[in-house]
């Protein structure tokens, strides 16, 4: 009788350890928008890739196991979905007459593990397989966890990180072909944890966290970009990874991240180089940017636990030192504010310049962007939120009299340093 009892718990604790189920759910439809549902049992790292000879998008759900495999038939505009396992991987394949546009597949969880579902858009104006960009935006700190505190002047960093994720959101919403989601969405409190667990639920193309800083000695000041490694590159590095790790939120139904770097060495290896890449885009920018100072020249490399993903590149940005008084006024103050966003803006959008397997649609055939204006916006603010001159706009869009309205669509062409 024990021996049954030790048995079933081995049992049960192989099944835990080991197996993470597959199974599709079905499919939903509403005004041509599809959402295919799967179930698994755990968070899975999931490889998801299109094509467009067929039209077809792949899913690669890492160790996990179908009870058996399928190809269902479907109705337009999918064809047909199709499964296989391969060395302890299931792949998903979905087969369609036309093209979609099609989003990465979210991972919920619910009470009985995890929701996966991959939503997909289907219209007559879609000529390729295409997406949008995800970018993850962390607002560093939140609700009880001001970050740091300058008391000469008032200024928490929370507040800060939260208003330049906001601007930067923004510039993302409002232009074609990106999708930003803030990890905070208001002054609350969020785990460390939970912060870079975003980017698996999400399945972001990109993460970004944004900091300021503070330092005993009130004339250090300025900006700096930095990347993982478990061992930090510098003093002041390592003193503020050992500062940011604080308390940790992990389920039985996370992915374990950890775990992953040992497995997956090239996904990882692949993450690294893409993230120092982002690092480097946005490290240009700020340096053309007249209002910031910059607190280090090159990548610097931290143990901060936010930036831990496997395979979605991610930085974050210490935005100056706000016990330095003139980094505390650039950081109060919109325009300052605005100088980050913006560069952080322009710096994603050269990296997916350089990145667009999935044919985003970000930018058109002659590479403008298209940007939608907002009720507030003019001409000049818009101008200095995408760093080109106000006559570049008023030309290219034939604009008379400065005079924009909201919902107006505009090209807009990204000043890169190589033409510049
Ligand atoms: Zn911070």
């Amino acid at each position: 009788m024990k021996k049954n009892i030790i048995a079933v718990l081995i049992f049960s604790l192989h099944q835990m350890v080991f197996s993470n189920q597959l199974d599709f759910v079905g499919i939903n439809e509403q005004n041509k928008v599809y959402n295919l549902e799967f179930s698994l049992e755990k968070t899975a790292l999931i490889l998801s890739q299109s094509s467009n000879s067929p039209f077809s998008i792949s899913l690669e759900f890492k160790e996990t196991s179908l009870k058996e495999n399928f190809n269902l038939k479907q109705n337009y505009p999918i064809k047909n979905i199709k499964s296989t396992m391969s060395e302890g991987n299931s792949i998903i394949e979905i087969f369609f007459y036309e093209p979609v546009m099609w989003q990465k597949p979210q991972q919920l969880k619910n009470e009985n593990g995890i929701t996966v579902s991959l939503s997909l858009e289907h219209s007559a104006k879609i000529k390729k397989m295409t997406r949008e960009a995800l970018v993850i935006i962390d607002a560093g700190h939140g609700g009880r966890d001001p970050g740091a505190v300058a008391k000469s002047n008032n200024v928490m960093e929370k507040d800060i990180t939260f208003l330049i994720a906001n601007e930067l959101f923004r510039t993302l919403e409002d232009t074609d072909g990106y999708k930003p989601i803030l990890v905070r969405e208001d002054d609350s409190f969020v785990y460390l944890d939970q912060r870079y667990q975003a980017i698996r639920q999400n399945s972001g193309d990109i993460f970004v966290s944004i900091h300021a800083d503070a330092f005993s000695l009130p004339s250090v000041k300025g900006a700096a970009i930095y990347v993982w490694s478990e061992d930090a590159s510098s003093n002041s590095a390592k003193n503020l990874s050992s500062k940011r790790i604080s308390s940790t939120r992990v389920d039985e139904f996370d992915f374990d991240e950890d775990l992953a770097r040992s497995k997956y060495p090239k996904i990882y290896q692949n993450k690294k180089n893409k993230s120092l890449q982002l690092g480097e885009k946005i490290l240009d920018q700020l340096k053309l940017d007249p209002y910031t100072h910059l607190h280090k020249k090159r990548i610097e490399f931290a143990d901060f636990r936010v930036l831990k993903s496997v395979d979605t590149p991610s930085v974050l940005i210490e935005s100056g030192f706000i016990s330095n008084p003139e980094d505390a006024k650039r950081l109060k103050g919109k325009p300052g504010r605005r100088m980050i966003a913006r560069s952080l803006f322009l710096g994603i959008n050269n990296y997916f310049m350089e990145n667009n397997e999935d044919d985003f649609y970000i930018f058109d055939s002659k590479g403008y962007l298209t940007y939608t204006v907002q009720k507030g916006d003019i001409l000049s603010e818009i101008a200095i939120r995408f760093g080109v001159p106000v006559m570049d706009i008023i030309n290219t869009n034939l604009i008379r009299d400065e005079a924009i309205f909201p919902g107006q669509r505009i090209k807009i062409k990204i000043l890169t340093t190589d033409n510049l």
